[in-house]
């Protein structure tokens, strides 16, 4: 079978985000769930060669063009793909705490302060009921959103462009903290690569 996706490479240890994300979700989260993803996203692609040709960017935000009989495993597994590679990269053991000028400005004057665009998607995320993701989109019109999103629903197929995303699936926190989302969610903050976050907000 062809395997076109393949499970990115991690740019820590599994222990590196602890005490904030502990070894064994991560192991769990990036071998098992993520690697489940791209499994599944190979298999449904299996008969669709010249789709395998495409990056997980172009499926995900052309819908429309994937044959209704795999879409929806293709909103599913491609997007639990793209949405994990995004979710591993803008965390960091070496966070600034605090995002970089350029970007803080832009928080700033749509958020009014980093304190309430905080509020704002801490909000999305824990009000998002059941499984799915909170997210710092630009938006079509070029700003700055909170969004949330279902299952592995991706903003890019909304034509946004997602630059912070927080998982709230329950298996990405239940092994350290149960039923606490919330302790979860205010834990993310203390994780996140703004330098990768700002990266993907230039680009
Ligand atoms: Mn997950």
């Amino acid at each position: 079978m062809a395997e076109p996706f393949k499970l990115p490479t991690l740019k820590y240890s599994y222990d590196a985000l602890e005490p904030y994300i502990d070894a064994k979700t991560m192991e769990i989260h990036y071998t098992k769930h993520h690697a489940a993803y791209i499994a599944n996203l190979n298999k449904a692609l299996e008969n669709f060669p010249q789709l395998q040709e495409k990056t997980i960017e172009e499926l995900l935000s052309n819908l429309e063009s994937i044959p209704t009989e795999i879409r929806q495993a293709v909103i599913n597994h491609g997007g639990g793909h793209y949405n994990h590679s995004l979710f591993w990269e803008i965390m960091s053991p070496t966070s600034t705490k605090l995002p970089t000028e350029k970007l803080l400005s832009e928080i700033v004057k749509t958020f009014t302060s980093f304190e309430n665009f905080k509020f704002e998607f801490s909000k999305a995320a824990t009000s998002r009921f059941g499984s799915g993701w909170a997210w710092l989109v630009v938006d079509k019109d070029s700003t700055l959103k909170v969004v949330s999103s279902a299952n592995q629903d991706s903003p890019i197929s909304q034509g946004q462009k997602p630059i912070l995303g927080l998982d709230v699936w329950e298996h990405a926190y239940y092994l350290n903290y149960q039923n606490k989302r919330a302790d979860y969610i205010e834990a993310f903050w203390n994780i996140i690569d703004w330098v990768e976050v700002e990266k993907r907000f230039q680009s």
